[in-house]
């Protein structure tokens, strides 16, 4: 099984190496064949917005959106999630989104003065807490019946399911904590 890194913008290096540290093969993905060569996707943190424009230019949004209607596993963090969420509130109006889990998501919507913070959280499957790198984070505002919610901070859901779809509104890649690449990774060869 082949993981690809989204890498058209953002934190996509970090992915690379946490992925790597499990033993895992990646490769960069910038162009619909290097699309093709994957079985599964991470989609990094960054600008949704320049992502979401960067995805149209490289002709990658349509065969990318195939993918994840078929079933690709995908695992989307911050930026990343936005562009999975079925609903993005304060998004640009041209920005695109996947729609591939049932979740309304509100870019930087932890305000301007907490826009980045840390946090331990709780996560479904893990003994011990996750450090979470929150970074002008998505929050999120609802998510539909069959969302499965994994961590929680004050309330709101960070990190949920949905079949193969993944998303977290922090950046599980910047601590040197593999966990959530591993269970993702787990869950998906099941
Ligand atoms: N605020 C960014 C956006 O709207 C996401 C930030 C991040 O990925 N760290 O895309």
């Amino acid at each position: 099984m082949r993981i690809g890194v989204l890498a058209l913008q953002g934190a996509f290096a970090k992915h690379e190496a946490a992925l790597s540290s499990l033993g895992e093969a990646t490769l960069q993905v910038r162009t619909p064949a290097q699309l093709a060569e994957v079985d599964a996707l991470v989609m990094p943190g960054g600008e949704s917005t320049t992502m979401s424009r960067l995805l149209v230019t490289s002709e990658l949004f349509e065969p990318l959106h195939e993918r994840i209607a078929e079933g690709m596993p995908v695992f989307g963090t911050c930026a990343g999630m936005i562009l999975l969420a079925t609903d993005v509130l304060d998004g640009r109006p041209d920005q695109r989104s996947f729609a591939a889990i049932d979740i309304a998501v509100r870019r930087n919507g932890y305000g301007r003065q907490i826009d980045s913070f840390e946090t331990d959280i709780a996560v479904d499957g893990l003994d011990e807490p996750f450090h979470a790198v929150f970074i002008r984070a998505p929050r999120v505002e609802s998510v539909g019946v069959d969302v499965e919610v994994l961590a929680e901070h004050e309330g709101v859901p960070v990190l949920a399911r949905h079949g193969v779809v993944f998303v977290a509104s922090f950046h599980p890649e910047l601590t040197g904590d593999a966990r959530l690449h591993a269970a993702f990774l787990q869950s998906i060869r099941r």
